[in-house]
């Protein structure tokens, strides 16, 4: 019985920090290139961000997904 207590216990724990972590995800600041074609989303240190030749934008998830950008780029999001 003290297992499934421990057990239950530890889902539980999982379960909200999951939820909680989920939640931080769509308000942390991600980066998106303005430049009309591109569709993803990038982290401050990206390659291809630095190949964006028009404005860089500073959005939350949820805004870049918003705007067309809700993809996660393929070099900084693996
Ligand atoms: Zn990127």
């Amino acid at each position: 019985m003290k297992n499934l207590k421990l057990f239950l216990t530890l889902t539980i724990l999982s379960t909200v920090l999951i939820v909680f972590a989920s939640t931080a995800n769509q308000e942390s600041k991600v980066y998106v290139c303005l430049s009309g074609t591109s569709y993803a989303y990038h982290n401050k240190y990206c390659k291809g961000l630095r190949k964006c030749t028009h404005k860089i934008d500073t959005v939350t998830i949820k805004q870049a997904t918003k705007s067309g950008h809700g993809k996660a780029c393929g070099y900084c999001y693996r």
